[in-house]
């Protein structure tokens, strides 16, 4: 831990319009009017009481964290409880700590560490405050724990227990039952110091004993009934390699980083919930022994998130991806946040999202929908239009070389955004051509046409988009009947933008790309990857709801502009919906694109 004390500025508040209220924010209000936390000192880095005594009073209003456990690629759950901690803190003048909860060796890895910090970065936060950097991981405080650990036994707080874990489990008792003391509990402090320094020491093995917390073994609440704070576990830590052999169990842990960084308001789901009186209860014992500042940090729960048809585990992501059931944690399909931001999604639709759903105290499934709209919420103002064709068949206009000249060329152009904010210059215009040949989408004709039907048929007229009017004639077949061509005549002199484009009044537009000038681009249409609206609810096998067509691959052609995306540029695709450059296989000379979302909400029709 590091000891320097920088000045440390803080971001002005949002500019943005207030936000509406809900019960963390009104814990906040409350505890901001009452002073609770303002006579905090801030060392300027984390640290124990004299440390921090020895600062400057905290500059931050709040203190908040994100405590992910390093062990998985982040997903949309996480984006919400991110956009909770690192959103208040901006909103109250505070500070958000971003902190890896890595005290669990075995599953943890950099790898995660890295894409974390990235999520969180992408997601338009970051953990750096006037020159202060606010990147904290757990294993840091490992020597604090184990000193705070021996603290606890010479209080009379803690003992060594060397029961099984079999028997430890029997004598917690249950709900109905109270628990039964371990005949170690008696045990005196030196005994049990002596006997957790051979913890440490490595001289006994893997479970042959724990240290437990002496609270109360018929407390109603089983996770007070002296839960165990310190195991023996022979394992090489991704941080700090095999210094250790016990490692501090989460419940223990956590309570001790919040104390340790400042925290004031540590937010976390429901599930914590029963943890809370264990967490407040060492915050106090550590606290009266002078170890911690007062007054300690409290933790409040919020409901987590549940959105339909998808799954927030970082356990059953991790499945998906070692059984190969998707490409890998970036999958467009997956949500995580990797997955979302390959998929299309903007950082601004997931921090619209969280704001949307809100925070609440119960449970309760989000519709998958309310996602989907907060991305086309976003990119209907930004993101450029284009043309597409997704299924193509070609239309030969067949006089065209009679009455345009053969071989012409002729120019078209569309805006690539039809509104534009008052006081924006719009986008340059997209340039195309149009020519004898066109590429038409396969729907878009009908020999003997359905009822109401306005596209190509014999007789009918309708505009090219951008384009001339054209009169449908007939097509071409296959011996087998297949349509090859569709074949229609050009009305000269009714391009769009022209005086004459009204000259001949038609039903419908349709889409198209020039063949002079399109660009053959795979397209990668995606479709929700469970077709189970809660795919492991209630302990059901979520495998078996994978949904066998979530990936279809199609080549579509694309007009010049949609060639040349960057990866990661967003795009309308007229009429089809939202699309996005992949930012992993699109390039140059090989456009490669991804369905992020459809045009307006078609789920469950
Ligand atoms: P998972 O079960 O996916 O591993 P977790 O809760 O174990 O999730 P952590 O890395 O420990 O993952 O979580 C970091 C933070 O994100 C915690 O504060 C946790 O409460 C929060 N979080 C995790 N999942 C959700 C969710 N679905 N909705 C809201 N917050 C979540
Ligand atoms: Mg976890």
């Amino acid at each position: 831990m590091s000891t320097s004390t920088p000045v440390h500025p803080l971001p002005a508040a949002a500019p943005e319009a207030a936000k509406p209220s809900n019960f963390l924010r009104q814990i906040i209000d409350s505890d901001l009017a009452k002073g609770t936390y303002a006579q905090r000192r801030w060392g300027g880095s984390p640290g124990d009481a004299a440390h921090h005594a020895a600062g400057q009073p905290d500059p931050a209003k709040i203190r908040t964290r994100f405590p992910p456990e390093p062990n998985g690629y982040l997903h949309i759950g996480h984006a919400k409880s991110i956009c909770i901690n690192f959103g208040l803190a901006r909103d109250y003048q505070g500070v958000c700590h971003l902190r890896f909860d890595d005290t669990n060796p075995e599953k943890e890895d950099t790898e995660y560490v890295n894409s974390i910090k990235d999520s969180v970065q992408w997601l338009g936060f970051g953990w750096d405050n006037g020159g202060e950097s606010n990147l904290y991981q757990a294993s840091d405080y490992f020597d604090f724990m184990y000193r705070a650990a021996e603290t606890l036994i010479d209080a009379g707080h803690a003992y060594v227990d060397e029961q099984t874990v079999e028997q430890i489990r029997i004598n917690r008792g249950d709900f109905g039952k109270p628990g039964v003391d371990s005949p170690f509990r008696s045990r005196t402090p030196a005994d049990n110091l002596a006997r957790f320094r051979e913890m440490r020491d490595g001289r006994h093995e893997d479970g042959a004993m724990v240290l437990r917390a002496k609270i109360d073994m018929a407390s109603p609440n089983i996770n007070l009934r002296d839960p165990a704070i310190y195991r023996i576990r022979r394992a090489t830590h991704h941080h700090t390699g095999d210094t250790w052999c016990i490692y501090p169990m989460y419940t223990y842990a956590h309570p001790i980083e919040d104390a340790l960084e400042q925290i004031t308001h540590s937010f976390c789901t429901l599930e914590f919930e029963d943890q809370r009186p264990f967490y407040d209860w060492l915050l106090e014992r550590l606290t009266e022994g002078g170890l911690l500042t007062a007054p300690p940090p409290r933790q409040y729960e919020f409901a987590r998130l549940n959105l339909t048809y998808v799954i927030t585990s970082k356990r059953k992501l991790a499945q998906l991806v070692y059984d190969h059931k998707v490409s890998g944690w970036d999958d467009p399909r997956m949500p995580t946040i990797v997955g979302l931001r390959r998929r299309g999604y903007t950082a601004q639709s997931l921090q619209t999202f969280a704001e949307r759903i809100g925070v609440t105290k119960s449970d309760s499934w989000i519709d998958y929908s309310t996602l989907e709209g907060c991305l086309r919420e976003d990119l209907e103002l930004k993101a450029h239009r284009g043309m597409a064709v997704l299924n193509p068949v070609k239309l030969v206009l067949t006089n065209w070389d009679d009455v345009m000249g053969a071989g012409h060329l002729e120019p078209c152009t569309l805006p690539a955004l039809p509104h534009v904010p008052e006081g924006t210059e719009p986008p340059a215009p997209r340039q195309f051509t149009i020519g004898k040949e066109v590429w038409i989408e396969r729907e878009d004709y009908e020999e003997v046409p359905p009822k109401g039907y306005k596209r190509l048929f014999p007789g009918n007229k309708v505009r090219l988009k951008g384009g001339y009017v054209i009169e449908c004639t007939g097509a071409t077949k296959d011996a087998d009947g297949n349509i090859t061509e569709v074949l229609a005549t050009v009305v000269p002199d009714t391009k769009s933008g022209t005086p004459g484009s009204d000259s001949v009044k038609v039903k419908a537009a349709i889409t198209w790309v020039g063949v002079a000038d399109g660009v053959a681009a795979e397209v990668r249409m995606y479709d929700r990857l469970f077709l189970d609206a809660q795919p492991d609810a209630g302990g059901k096998d979520f495998i078996e709801s994978l949904n066998p067509n979530s990936l279809k691959v199609v080549t579509a052609i694309v007009e010049p502009s949609l060639a040349n995306a960057q990866p990661d540029e967003k795009f309308q695709f007229e009429r089809h919906g939202y699309f996005v450059a992949d930012r992993v296989d699109h390039a140059a000379g090989k456009p490669v694109f991804n369905l992020a979302v459809g045009l307006k909400d078609s789920w469950g029709k």
